[in-house]
């Protein structure tokens, strides 16, 4: 099928992934599976050949090219007919290397980055933990700082690279009681003592190692750490778009390959008289798997599409991984059908896309997760206005209105203050002193923009103050901008939403939820 986002370059980029991966991969597919690892070697020979670097800076080594070009090769590489072997490739170059390139310092960069793109050294991410996976923001593992260094201790699981990877970027609680606002990213070196993996066996993806980390004790400069301190949370958040879409492309890839090995299967193997591909069951079930498949195809090629342009994919990436995860699955399961016992042998390579389908739909986040991301934003309506230029769609994300007017408190000032810098001296006049009972706070909120300012806000016997600039040990600090903190306060903006993207800080999550209780809200505008 024709497409409108590819060049004849990416066209050319094509053939030349796709040999790579039949005449180098798939002839060793069967070994590496049984061996449980990719030899090294390899990594080399795809860093020579650029498929390591391909949207990172050419400064680092990377070949600075658009998205369509590792969207290209991401299909290639699924059909290596080994989806262990894509995953270890997608998670070093696509979620590694990407934390690296996005968010580290260049000191950083040129000692990791560069070799990551060379394939000398390959990364693993570890944010899953044994009592947390889905839930990132309850992760234990620790890093206490000591002056200049991290002591890291915890354990992380299901660690993709992580038996054979030179280094992890590990998801580590800093400051333990600030929720999700207390995780950060620290890079920890294989090598570092008191760091072990235990490698884990699994029902597929054999080719990739997967294991269980540990850390004890374990000693890692600051420098290490990937971008600031406490906003760990917040670079997830933003990579898991990249993660989620990278899981649809190979995820139709691979299902797309499963297809066509199966039509060469039912056009050859015969049954009563005649080859499969002439029952008429059969068929149609063929082509309702390939029209479902193209269906996927295209929003994942739009989501990326988006993606490329910079835009907000959050709903996109995660239909698109929910989607062809999903797919994926099922239709290794149908096309195994059609193999009959064979299907169910291991030297047929349908029953590893079987095997290895499973995983698709709970790695990178599951499917049940994904529907909650796309409910929150379709159900409670969070929307983005597409027709806004960046900036205005970025600060603006609109929701209905969850209580009317008639609901909101009176009380509150007429008409309704207009600015950040008014809006926040409302909040005597809203506090609740009742919920307060003997509970003090102080806040220091650095609101930037022309019409915000630096305040500190006391909650102290049972009243609450507002004074300019930022006085007194803050327990917590909100930094955002004047227009976020007029949106929210005035519902025209989600405050969780505002969150994750980034658009407001908060030191100390905890004591920001305790602290929104104490006010009446505004009435929406
Ligand atoms: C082969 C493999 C490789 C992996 N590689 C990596 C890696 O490299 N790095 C890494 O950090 N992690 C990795 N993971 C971990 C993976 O991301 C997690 O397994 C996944 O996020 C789910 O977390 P969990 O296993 O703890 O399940 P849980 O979070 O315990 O969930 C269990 C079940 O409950 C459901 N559930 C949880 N919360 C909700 C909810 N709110 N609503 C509805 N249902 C819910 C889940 O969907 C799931 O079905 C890998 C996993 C596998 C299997």
């Amino acid at each position: 099928m024709k497409s409108p986002y590819f060049t004849a370059e990416h066209a050319a980029f094509r053939n030349t992934s796709r040999l790579f991966i039949e005449k180098e991969i798939v002839p060793y597919a069967d070994e590496w599976e049984r061996e449980r690892r990719i030899p090294e070697p390899i990594w080399k020979r795809m860093g020579e050949l650029g498929f390591l670097g391909i949207n990172y800076p050419e400064e680092y080594g990377g070949i600075g090219a658009d998205f369509f070009y590792s969207l290209v090769f991401l299909e290639e590489l699924a059909r290596c007919t080994m989806a262990g072997f894509a995953a270890a490739v997608s998670v070093h170059a696509y979620m590694a290397s990407a934390y690296i390139s996005s968010f580290a310092t260049k000191e950083l960069k040129e000692k990791y980055l560069i070799p990551a793109i060379k394939g000398e050294k390959i990364g693993a991410l570890a944010v899953t933990e044994p009592d947390a996976g889905s839930d990132v923001a309850s992760i234990r593992t620790r890093a206490v700082r000591n002056e200049d260094h991290y002591i890291i201790n915890g354990a992380k699981t299901f660690i993709t690279n992580g038996v054979h990877g030179d280094f992890v970027i590990v998801a580590v609680k800093t400051a333990p009681d600030a929720g999700f606002g207390g995780i950060s990213l620290v890079l920890v070196d294989r090598e570092t003592p008191g760091f072990t993996a235990r490698s884990l066996h699994k029902i597929g993806w054999h080719s990739s190692d997967t294991a269980e980390l540990h850390f004890d004790d374990v000693k890692v400069s600051v420098a290490n750490r990937i971008g600031e301190e406490n906003e760990g949370f917040y670079y997830i958040m933003e990579c898991f778009q990249l993660e989620r879409l990278v899981s649809a492309i190979i995820a139709v890839a691979g299902a797309e390959h499963g297809l066509e090995t199966t039509l060469k299967y039912i056009t050859e193997r015969e049954a009563f008289g005649r080859p499969l591909a002439k029952f008429q069951t059969i068929r149609h079930s063929l082509v309702d798997m390939k029209t479902e498949l193209e269906a996927a195809r295209q929003l994942t090629y739009h989501t990326a599409w988006q993606y490329s342009q910079g835009e907000q994919t959050v709903m996109e990436c995660s239909m698109a991984k929910l989607l062809t995860t999903e797919l994926a699955k099922k239709m290794a399961d149908t096309c195994l059908q059609y193999f009959g016992g064979y299907g169910y042998m291991d030297e047929y390579p349908i029953s590893r896309m079987f095997r290895d389908a499973r995983a698709g739909t709970i790695v990178g986040g599951t499917s049940e997760i994904m529907r909650e991301i796309i409910a929150r934003l379709m159900i409670d309506q969070v929307s983005y206005d597409s027709h806004r230029d960046e900036k205005e769609k970025k600060a603006e994300i609109k929701m209905p209105p969850k209580e009317t007017k008639m609901e909101a408190k009176r009380d509150v000032p007429s008409p309704l203050p207009k600015t950040a810098a008014d809006i926040i001296q409302t909040l005597p006049v809203r506090f609740r002193t009742e919920k307060a009972g003997d509970w003090g706070t102080i806040f220091h909120f650095d609101i930037s923009g022309n019409e915000g300012g630096q305040y500190t806000v006391c909650i102290q016997n049972g009243a609450c103050t507002v004074e300019p600039g930022l006085q007194g040990d803050a327990k917590c600090v909100v930094k955002t901008s004047d227009r976020t903190y007029r949106d929210i306060e005035l519902g025209k903006a989600n405050a969780e939403v505002a969150f994750m993207m980034r658009k407001i800080k908060i030191s100390n999550i905890t004591e920001m939820m305790q602290f929104t209780k104490m006010f009446q809200r505004l009435p929406k505008e």
